[in-house]
Formats: structure tokens, sequence, C-alpha cells
């Protein structure tokens, strides 16, 4: 179920490389290659799950809470706690996901508007 030929897999396995921002025993942040605004940082596990839905019914306790804490301190290590930040996670087709490996984004740098877009 879990691809290990995915982009952050290789990441990870240190295959291609990736700028990075904080790694802890549970977890990797590394600036996104496309970035769709002034600071856009992914977080992603070190363990192989697919999803925030795979990584809540499977993940270990210690892995839960070393990501959790890894992603906040990310966001103190980027210095945007102050003025404010997003954390949003795409979970499969309908909200898009393209990696199948869990990741946050960590958006920040300016105003970020509504938290979705109007549509139907
Ligand atoms: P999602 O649509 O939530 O799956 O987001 C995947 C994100 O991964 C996108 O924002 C891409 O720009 C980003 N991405 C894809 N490949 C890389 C890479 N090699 N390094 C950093 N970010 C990447």
């Amino acid at each position: 179920m879990y691809d290990q030929a995915n982009v952050f897999a290789k990441i990870l396995r240190k295959e291609i490389p990736a700028k990075v921002v904080l790694e802890t025993e549970y977890a990797l942040a590394f600036h996104d290659v496309h970035p769709q605004a002034p600071i856009h940082v992914l977080v992603i596990p070190k363990g192989a799950y697919v999803s925030m839905d795979d990584f809540s019914a499977r993940a270990t306790p210690d892995e839960i809470a070393g990501f959790v804490r890894a992603i906040g301190e990310t966001a103190r290590t980027l210095g945007v706690e102050a003025d404010g930040y997003r954390v949003l996670s795409n979970v499969g087709a309908a909200a898009g996901q393209e990696v199948p490996h869990l990741h946050v984004h960590i958006f920040a740098g300016r105003s970020l508007g509504p938290m979705l877009s109007k549509r139907d």
C-alpha cells in the first residue's frame, strides 16, 4: 500500500536533495519545491505512512508525539509563530494529495486569506 518510490521516501533515503529546515528522530522538515507562500515548508514523519488517516490509525504514540512536536518546532525555527501561519494536510483524491507520504504544509509570510476558495 505504501509506495517506496514516492518522492518523499527518496528524500528520506537521501536519494534526492531537499532544503532541510529541521530533522529529528521522527520527522524531517524541508522547503516545498514550488512554494505557494513566501514561506512554504513541508513536515513529514520518517515512518512509511501514506496520509494522516493512515498515520492516525497505525503510528505509535512516540511517532505521533514526535511528528506533532516537529511541526511546532519547525514553525518556531522559521520564526513564524508570532505573525501566524497555516498548517494543512491533504488526504486522498478529493483534497488533491499528490505525494503519497504523509506531509503537512506550513504556509506563512503573508496574510493567507480564507481557508478554502469559495466554490459550489
Ligand atoms: P500535496 O498536493 O499536498 O500532496 O503536496 C505535495 C507538495 O510536494 C507540493 O506542494 C509539491 O510542490 C511538493 N513537492 C513535490 N516534490 C518535491 C520535492 N522534491 N521537494 C520539495 N517539495 C516537493
